[in-house]
């Protein structure tokens, strides 16, 4: 059996390598590494791709998060709207620039921001909300932004885990998730479903103003060379990623199936245990399985993670600690009370899923899983 990892980047790499060599080289040859045509290639064709007006390249998905703030104009202290229940780099860069965290609660089933959570946390200072499509499943965003919308609030999907994800609207029409907020961002992480070989990110916007604005502060806060409007940042996409990445782009969706192929084989595997239960797909979006995760009850999760790295099975808890319980945001803080969170960081956990695994490795993962919670 090939050995199993979370991600087979490797593996991957050699299905389109003639591809990629090819524009690897010709941008080591064009010498154009900074701003080359091929960013604005692959920037149009994400764009045309997710069907939106701007894509702001920039150099990974923390930035993008943090840019898409920048463009707000918010004062210190204003409340940013957060799950608790992602990854640091959403509630980081909120508290980076000032602003305060204000972390809402998960939907159990779902794992993303839930909507009523969100009512509940809103005051005269919320000024922006950032819901997470977390593993790859979309949060309500229809619900979401009508909700933002009475109260005038700006949305900024943190879309690093869903790129590709379609919101089947109530009209039966579809969007791509990243595009029904003010803003979306994304990663391009090695091991995100659409990642490069090094690091990057992109901000997508329908709006002109601010897309214009995130361009410039992306950039020095300068729109002409050596004239400096607003304090900005130096954020960009590499070339060479950039032609990687306009290569990948175009397997995208094949990556989601093959993704979505792992998901079928792991739910039949684990359909209607008592102590397992599977990703829920829901009504208004489909899955593209960043990672498949599990919640686990009457089971010892960390025992079971123990259990299976001793197979050679790689798993991981994503995440061990919620925003909220971080060190980080002590000072920034009150005390929350967010017991979905806290009963999911304890029972979650993720199982290897990439674009290249097979039956004789998914067997042996949920045989070896099947044994264990018994
Ligand atoms: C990966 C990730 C980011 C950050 O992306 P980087 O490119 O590593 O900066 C932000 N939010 C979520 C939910 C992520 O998974």
């Amino acid at each position: 059996m090939r050995p199993i990892q979370m991600v087979d980047l490797k593996s991957q790499y050699q299905k389109i390598k003639p591809q990629i060599d090819k524009a690897v080289i010709e941008v080591l040859e064009s010498a154009g590494f900074i701003n080359g045509k091929p960013v604005k290639d692959f920037c149009q064709n994400l764009a045309t791709y997710l069907d939106i007006k701007h894509v702001i390249p920039c150099a990974n998905g923390t930035d993008a998060l943090q840019i898409a703030l920048m463009a707000l104009d918010l004062q210190p202290g204003d409340e940013v709207i957060t799950p608790s229940f992602t990854f640091i780099a959403t509630t980081e860069v909120v508290a980076l620039l000032r602003l305060k965290p204000v972390f809402v609660e998960v939907d159990k089933e779902t794992f993303c921001m839930d909507i009523e959570s969100v009512r509940k946390a809103i005051t005269p200072k919320t000024k922006a909300i950032v819901p997470v499509h977390l593993y790859g499943q979309a949060t309500d965003m229809e619900a979401l932004m009508q909700l933002a919308k009475e109260h005038n609030i700006t949305v900024i999907e943190d879309n690093a885990q869903a790129i590709g994800c379609d919101i089947e609207m109530k009209n039966g029409s579809k969007k791509k998730t990243g595009t029904l907020g003010d803003i979306g961002t994304t990663s391009f992480f090695p091991s995100k479903n659409l990642g490069g070989y090094g690091d990057g990110g992109a901000i997508f916007t329908n709006d002109d103003t601010l897309a214009e604005k995130m361009q410039i502060i992306a950039s020095h806060g300068s729109a002409k060379r050596y004239y400096h409007e607003v304090v900005g940042c130096n954020s960009r996409l590499d070339t060479v990623q950039a032609a990687i990445l306009d290569i990948k782009l175009k397997e995208l969706d094949n990556y989601i199936a093959a993704r979505n192929k792992v998901a079928d084989y792991y739910d039949q595997a684990f359909a209607n245990h008592p102590k397992i239960k599977t990703p829920v797909r829901t009504s208004y979006s489909n899955h593209v399985f960043h990672q498949y995760t599990l919640v686990v009850e009457g089971v010892d999760r960390d025992a079971l993670q123990t259990h299976l790295a001793s197979k050679n099975i790689p798993a991981m808890i994503y995440y061990p600690v919620p925003g909220h319980k971080q060190k980080m945001f002590e000072n920034f803080s009150e005390k929350y009370d967010l017991p979905v969170t806290d009963w999911l960081t304890e029972r979650v956990i993720s199982l290897p899923i990439h674009t290249e695994m097979d039956e004789e490795q998914l067997a042996y993962i949920t045989q070896n899983i099947l044994d264990f919670c018994k």
